[in-house]
């Protein structure tokens, strides 16, 4: 059961109406993720681009009223009971602020212990304007949540994630993260932390030095790397358009995470933000894997997805029946591709 990346190609053949039905032939390509062996393709990538999408009216329509804008915030968002997060955090009121960012409980929670983090004064931040330092103060005040509710049982594994605009799913165009601390941490993490267990038995090695060695030595799949984090795109991707992982050697959960660490996160994630929006991404998910903070055979890391409109004109989402019920991915340019587009960002 060494590390391996399986790929198959394919080709569907046709007689092409605009070359007077000649045959053609169109290759596509089933990939299986190295980890968990679910599988996932390359097709449809001709010509794709994404089309730009005016969001400009949405924003200004969805100021008025806005939950998060600061004006409202802490009129209509929930507090704390001090049991759950004391006083000391934050301003004595029940909820968590660090620099720009106020962490209040979930109106509608997902589970015991649910959160959202609101990171920004501003009720709209373009994907290109998230500063490192905005950045950290949003998941330092998760951190510190977190910590306030690791105390209370039931809260094995803390999950961060992200949905920036509609098209990741997000409701409402004000940055916010969602939070919370569970112990039935969702089918992907525990599909991942199994499949690492059994690795780990089978090699006596972590899957996760593994591949960050086998991506090294391949490259293809590189962007980044500092002295807490590798930054590459991943060989099956959940998007369209090719997902970013963001591994940190040795690290297992974000609440033991060194914050040198963390500020090295933020400034790779600004950096890529950057790219991605002068890439014309509008719209992505962010979602964090921990491990716990006693097991050996999984690393720390996070997962970003850029998400848009397949086709805008009719409000085609990118996800149809084949992600959403069959499970089976597919991406439109190869990872690799990806990688060569995204390599420019800085040293960290
Ligand atoms: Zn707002």
């Amino acid at each position: 059961m060494t590390l391996q990346f399986e790929r198959y190609a394919k080709v569907a053949r046709y007689l092409d109406p605009q070359a007077e039905f000649a045959e053609r032939a169109i290759p596509c390509e089933v990939r299986r993720d190295p980890l968990t062996g679910r599988s996932g393709r390359v097709a449809h990538v001709a010509g794709f681009h994404p089309h730009p999408v005016d969001f400009s009216g949405l924003i200004e329509a969805t100021r008025v009223g806005c939950p998060f804008c600061p004006e409202r915030i802490l009129a209509v968002t929930p507090r704390f009971p001090p049991d759950l997060v004391p006083d000391d955090e934050g301003e004595g009121d029940g909820r968590v602020r660090r620099g720009q960012t106020t962490l209040v409980p979930n109106l509608a929670p997902y589970d015991e212990h649910s959160a959202v983090a609101v990171m920004s004064r501003d009720h709209y931040v373009p994907l290109d304007a998230f500063t490192p330092e905005l950045l950290a103060d949003a998941f330092a005040a998760s951190i510190a949540y977190f910590r306030s509710v690791q105390r209370q049982p039931r809260t094995t594994y803390q999950l961060a994630f992200w949905n920036y605009l509609p098209a990741s799913g997000g409701t409402q165009i004000h940055p916010h993260l969602q939070l919370f601390a569970t112990d039935t941490p969702g089918n992907t993490l525990e599909e991942e932390l199994a499949a690492s267990a059994r690795y780990f038995a089978a090699e006596g090695r972590l899957y996760w030095a593994d591949l960050v060695r086998e991506e090294a030595r391949a490259g293809e799949r590189m962007i980044a790397e500092g002295r807490h984090s590798v930054w590459l795109t991943s060989f099956v991707s959940q998007s369209l358009l090719a997902d970013v992982l963001a591994i940190f050697p040795e690290q297992r959960t974000l609440t033991t995470l060194p914050d040198d660490a963390l500020d090295e996160f933020c400034r790779g994630l600004s950096a890529l933000l950057g790219r991605l929006a002068a890439q014309g991404i509008y719209s992505f998910n962010l979602a964090w894997f921990p491990g716990t903070p006693d097991r050996e055979d999984v690393w720390l890391h996070a997962r970003l997805s850029p998400r848009v409109y397949l086709t805008p004109r009719i409000w085609g989402t990118d996800t149809s029946a084949l992600q959403h019920l069959y499970g089976e991915h597919f991406m439109v340019q190869t990872p690799e591709d990806a990688a060569r587009g995204l390599r420019t960002i800085p040293r960290l």
